[in-house]
């Protein structure tokens, strides 16, 4: 990377919703939006994000690849082999796929060798900058180009490297599928609420803010262990004491280890 990271150019192919949310949290983190440039099919969602972010925008995508330092490559899976046919990577410091299940030899393939590859695992969240993401380096990845990754991801929410491709899918099972798994938490808590006769709307108020306030809790105090959080909270014979007699003998632990094991072998199955 010859420029600094704010004085680079991040460029996107394809305009949907991923790369939406990321150019976002880029721009509002303070990265000139004239030094991002988007690419898309179709002119449509292209405009509406220039009129809101007032980033450069284009219908070729190797306007992208020919303006950028960095390139995000969005587009679904089944389309990046089209979307990447032909073009010149070779301005470009690394391409970094947000591309569900597409693996790096692919992705390295699909761009005729010319480019570094970096694959990550975003997750919805990152709409609210509150994401969570994986990362993965191939071989020809330095660290100016990680760090390159870390910038726009960190734009977004928190990141993490893995050092294993074939731990990418654990990240789609931790982190990409994973607020799913909290909203039918938080569905089933509402509609328990509901059952013991409280209206649905104070329900959900209750249980989406103890949700965000025991996310919050133990994310701004790392070195308090989650489980002493909990005994903290659970005095004996208490309700919260009762309730988690009855987690466990439901079998909490080990619904949520077979749903993460499911999310995996899918992944791999879908790769
Ligand atoms: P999307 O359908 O909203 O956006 C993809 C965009 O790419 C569309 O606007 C489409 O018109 C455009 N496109 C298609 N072919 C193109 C081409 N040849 N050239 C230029 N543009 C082209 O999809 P999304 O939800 O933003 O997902 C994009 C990528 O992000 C996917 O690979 C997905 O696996 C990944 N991802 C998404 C999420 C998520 O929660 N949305 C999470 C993790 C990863």
């Amino acid at each position: 990377m010859t420029v600094s990271l704010e004085q680079s150019t991040i460029g996107f192919i394809g305009a949907g919703n991923m790369a939406g949310a990321i150019a976002r949290g880029l721009v509002k983190k303070g990265h000139d939006p004239q030094r991002i440039i988007m690419s898309n099919r179709s002119s449509g969602k292209l405009e509406a994000l220039q009129q809101e972010l007032g980033i450069r925008i284009t219908t070729n995508n190797q306007d992208v690849c020919r303006s950028a330092n960095v390139v995000l490559l969005s587009v679904k899976p089944q389309m990046m082999k089209d979307a990447l046919a032909g073009l010149d990577f070779t301005s470009v410091d690394c391409a970094i796929s947000v591309a569900a299940g597409l693996p790096v030899a692919k992705l390295i393939e699909f761009t005729a060798e010319q480019v570094a590859i970096i694959r990550s695992m975003p997750n919805t969240p990152s709409i609210e900058l509150c994401g969570a993401t994986g990362l993965y380096a191939s071989q020809s990845v330095r660290e100016q180009h990680q760090r390159a990754a870390e910038y726009v991801f960190g734009a977004v929410g928190e990141f993490a490297w893995v050092d294993d491709e074939g731990l990418m899918d654990t990240v789609t099972a931790l982190a990409g599928s994973s607020p799913a798994y909290f909203f039918r938490f938080m569905e089933t808590l509402i509609d328990a609420g509901v059952k013991q006769g409280m209206d649905q709307d104070t329900a959900r108020k209750l249980v989406v803010q103890s949700a965000l306030g025991a996310a919050t809790l133990i994310k701004n105090h790392p070195d308090i262990a989650i489980s002493e959080r909990r005994i903290q909270v659970t005095s004996p014979n208490g309700t919260t004491a009762a309730a988690l007699d009855s987690l466990e003998e439901s079998g909490i632990a080990t619904m949520a280890e077979a749903a993460v094991n499911a999310a995996v072998k899918r992944g791999k199955e879908l790769s």
